[in-house]
């Protein structure tokens, strides 16, 4: 099955769903959107989405993370807008801001709040995790524990966690 198809299916979960129940934009003016070239990483297959879609509002270009899975090394794409989107298209993580998933050293999946969120967003800088919106939590988990179920998907999460570890470390 092609990606795009499951990652379409999990956008539906936070099309009506969003960190708290309000619009947090008017808090900060958007700060996550801001920003002439304003940059998220795509979730591995996810830019089967893009491929199929072929938004005018975005551009998908290559970053420098890589991860390993299966003797072949994998680059991961970022999804690049100039503050503006279809909001029905928005990769998955714009959908999850301020939150993201995380391995810990049991591979055991959390979500936490983003450490690379903390210098942007108000909520992340003072939210614990039981501040956001409870469905807004199960619907990550959700998502996550289902992609989760791919074995490359759970290699880019092992690389992925790790490069939230520097973040996390600079944010303490
Ligand atoms: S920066 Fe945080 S508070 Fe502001 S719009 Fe983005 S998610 Fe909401
Ligand atoms: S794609 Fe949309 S939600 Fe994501 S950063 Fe750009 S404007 Fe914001």
């Amino acid at each position: 099955m092609n990606t795009a198809y499951i990652y379409l299916q999990l956008y539906k979960l936070f099309d009506d769903v969003t960190p708290v129940p309000v619009d947090c934009g008017q808090l900060c003016d958007k700060a996550c959107c801001k920003g002439d070239d304003s940059g998220m990483f795509l979730f591995p297959g996810e830019k089967e989405v893009f491929n199929l879609l072929n938004p005018d509002w975005v551009r998908i270009e290559k970053t420098d993370f890589t991860y390993d899975y299966n003797g072949k090394t994998y680059t991961t794409p970022i999804a690049m807008c100039q503050g503006y989107c279809d909001r029905y298209q928005r990769p998955l993580a714009c959908r999850i801001f301020p939150l993201t998933p995380y391995l810990d050293k049991n591979g055991h999946m959390d979500i936490i709040v983003d450490p690379r969120a903390k210098g942007v967003c108000p909520m992340a800088k003072g939210f614990y995790l039981e501040d956001f919106d409870a469905v807004f939590i199960k619907n990550i988990k959700k998502a996550f524990s289902l992609l989760m179920k791919n074995k490359q998907f759970k290699a880019f999460m092992v690389e992925y966690s790790k490069y939230l570890d520097e973040f996390k470390r600079f944010y303490k």
